[in-house]
């Protein structure tokens, strides 16, 4: 039996929460802090030095002794640097110092950190300044204790170089447009508004010993060879299958860890994919769901690795079996707990819901292009668009309950019903009838409408998901902005609001599909109604600096166009950096192991014949053909080897930016692929003991 605990005992110990603060805080420092955090006040440093020894002391009773910014720089991953709370030392002894100034800005050396031009390496100084509305927490790990300060990175002249200052700009710019709205239908109570975002996390765990002998998984993150074994995920016995004992140990691990650090991990379960699997917290205030999906996948990567596991994050490990993604469950809410996205049980008279989701439609079809962008990632390329996660192509699923009150909208200007969920019969008597919903699922879209929240479906596994909320947020800001603009000046509200619904509704119906988002139907379709396929990283990130992006955020100063164009080259120069790695450990396992491996095989091969023809004049057709295959199979590679090195070595010479990043995915990524191609056939054909590396069917059946 394995080790048993209360999770209401340990549920947020290393996290200097709220309660914490209110225990530890004199009162008044306590009520000031709370300001901040709520009504975004600015922060007193005298306050802050009362903080920051508070949390000192909390953090070394927790065995910490170290401190550090906790940032999310554009590397994709957190970024800290420790420092120990130690003085001088004073005739041979230190003191533990923590001051208010330590607490609110950090200066790392940022000359290393992806910046796209904003800073020069002659003034490389950046400065890390605490978000107090994300809480501090102690991490364990083999360093020791050490206190985590979640942070926002800036520029010397304030530009953002993270993810985290561009998301809680577009929250704020949120909160002001849908206060505006929300007064508008006579809420004078709600204090504040913020998006909640409840993200579900898939991936892949694989034995740690057989990640270790494949370099392409340690180098890429993903399979660059491998041929499909015998049985793949036709049989759909793995997706919500009993979990193995080895994987459900790692879980339970997983969710300990999470649950001391106060991410409320809820669900867990097997995904489609053999060794796929998904994590679920339950939904938080936009920044907090950013920083503890952050932490759920160090936490995810850190466990397996003390399980003899290893966590695969890439959004496509293995070729042919589906990839891992994560669903951004987004929703608006206010302070006292009113979800604007709650449609209620007779929609068609909620006409602030209504507004609400009209608004949202106009939003996503106006700027499908940059939510497509939020989304896009190199490793991205392989789901997006490939029969299984969602197309590349921006839609909303609405369910057949809202399309039809927005059917109603369109045709006559009024809804005048809500079609009723019903009762769910099963035809057993021991059973209960189940009211069923009024919407149902569809998870072919990539933007789907379930019941008090949207599913934005697209976003990839490893990513943060602060870009696709910083761009919710930000263009639904923008059209609750339009519509208070017009409904504020209406001499008639209730006329004006009617008519704003059904222009909106009508004006933007195009996005609505409520079909098989995975048909080739939907394509011909989406072109006809004129809405963008945009299938790959290079062609997405352009979006991010056309006139009508820089327009929007700079009006809610979310981002400035420097900052847009820095972003931009930073992601051109990320692609570029990922296909150059890939397709150079494609050339060295192809040199130095498969090459190598194949002439040992022909070998044998060419050896048995010798050896049979020696000995007799028996049949030696099999060995010939085997042997025949193997060798045209082992030019093939050797020139496709021959032209990745030539094309890669042209890639690499050239400057970094849009021309280059489009060559890697022009020229580049097709050698890769023929180069894949006949790898895969000599994986089939080769003995199983010489192949050098452990196979599809040992790396996912066998973990
Ligand atoms: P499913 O797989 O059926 O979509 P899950 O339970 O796996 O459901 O995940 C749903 C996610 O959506 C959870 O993280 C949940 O907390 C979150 N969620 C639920 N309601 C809201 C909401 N109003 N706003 C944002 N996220 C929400
Ligand atoms: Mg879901």
């Amino acid at each position: 039996m394995s080790e048993l605990f209360n999770v209401a005992d340990i549920f947020g110990e290393d996290v200097f929460s709220d309660a914490v603060m209110e225990e530890r805080l004199p009162k008044k420092v306590y009520k000031e802090l709370r300001k901040t955090i709520d009504e975004g006040k600015e922060l007193d440093p005298m306050i802050a030095e009362v903080v920051a020894g508070a949390m000192k002391d909390w953090a070394i009773e927790k065995g910490a002794t170290h401190y550090t910014h906790w940032f999310q720089p554009l590397t994709g991953v957190t970024a800290e640097k420790h420092d120990s709370f130690i003085s001088a030392p004073v005739n041979g002894k230190v003191l533990m110092e923590f001051s208010g100034k330590e607490l609110i800005k950090g200066e790392p050396d940022a000359s290393s950190f992806p910046s796209g031009g904003l800073r020069a390496t002659f003034e490389a100084r950046g400065y890390t300044a605490w978000d107090c509305t994300s809480p501090a927490f102690v991490r364990h790990d083999a360093a020791g204790a050490i206190l985590c300060i979640p942070t926002a990175f800036c520029s010397y002249t304030g530009e953002a170089l993270d993810q985290k200052t561009p998301l809680l700009r577009s929250m704020e710019a949120l909160n002001v447009q849908a206060l505006r709205l929300i007064r508008l239908f006579g809420n004078t109570t709600s204090k504040k508004v913020t998006p909640s975002v409840g993200p579900e996390q898939e991936y892949f765990l694989v034995d740690r010993k057989k990640y270790l002998q494949r370099k392409d998984l340690i180098f890429a993150g993903r399979t660059l060879f491998g041929a499909m074994p015998p049985k793949g995920q036709e049989l759909e016995d793995h997706y919500f299958g009993s979990i193995r004992e080895r994987i459900a140990a790692y879980m339970k691990d997983v969710n300990k860890e999470l649950w001391k650090l106060g991410v409320s991990s809820k669900t867990q379960h097997n995904e489609v994919a053999p060794a796929q699997h998904e994590l679920a917290p339950i939904y938080a205030v936009a920044n907090i769901a950013v920083d503890h999906n952050q932490l759920i996948m160090e936490t995810l990567k850190k466990v397996a690795e003390r399980n003899g596991l290893y966590c695969l994050l890439h959004e496509k490990p293995f070729a042919g079996v589906n990839g891992s993604g994560k669903h951004n469950n987004w929703s608006v809410i206010t302070d006292d707990g009113i979800n604007l996205l709650n449609p209620g049980k007779t929609p068609h008279e909620n006409i602030q819901f209504l507004l609400v989701l009209t608004c949202i439609l106009k939003a996503i079809d106006e700027h499908a292009d940059l939510l497509r962008e939020s989304a896009a990632d190199v490793g991205n390329d392989h789901r997006l668009g490939a029969n299984e996660a969602p197309p590349a192509i921006i839609s909303i699923f609405l369910g057949e309950q809202l399309e039809d009150v927005l059917e109603q909208l369109v045709s006559t200007g009024e809804a005048t019903h809500s079609l009723k969920g019903g009762r769910l019969q099963t035809g057993v008597k021991t059973l209960p009838d189940l009211a069923k919903d009024a919407t149902d699922r569809n998870r072919t879209s990539p933007f789907a409408f379930t019941g008090n929240k949207f599913e934005f479906r697209m976003c990839g596994s490893r990513d943060s998901i602060a870009s696709p909320n910083t761009v919710l947020n930000t263009i639904v800001a923008d059209v609750f902005c339009e519509a208070c603009d017009i409904l504020e000046k209406a001499d008639d509200f209730d006329m004006a609001v009617h008519d704003l619904i059904k222009k909106y509704a009508s004006e933007h119906q195009r996005i609505v599909f409520n079909g098989n988002g995975y048909s080739d139907e939907w394509v011909e379709e989406a072109k006809r109604r004129g809405l963008p396929n945009i299938t790959s990283m290079v062609d997405a990130i352009p979006a991010l600096i056309t006139e009508k992006s820089i327009k929007l955020f700079e009006k809610y100063g979310v981002f400035t166009k420097a900052e847009l164009e820095s972003r931009v080259e930073v992601k051109y120069e990320t692609y570029a950096k990922a296909i150059n790695i890939e397709a150079r450990t494609m050339v060295d396992m192809a040199r130095k192991q498969i090459i190598p491996a194949v002439i040992k095989y022909i070998k044998v091969l060419a050896d048995s014949i010798n050896s049979v023809r020696a000995a007799c004049d028996a049949d030696v057709s099999v060995q010939t053909g085997e042997l025949k295959d193997a060798s045209a199979l082992l030019a093939q590679t050797k020139a496709a080897l021959v032209r990745l090195e030539e094309v890669t070595e042209a890639a690499s010479v050239m400057e970094e930016g849009e021309k280059q990043a489009k060559y890697y995915h022009d020229s580049v990524m097709p050698a890769m692929e023929a180069l894949r191609i006949p790898v895969d056939k000599l994986e089939m054909i080769v003995d199983k003991d010489l192949w050098p590396m452990p196979s599809y069917g040992d790396l996912i059946f066998e973990v």
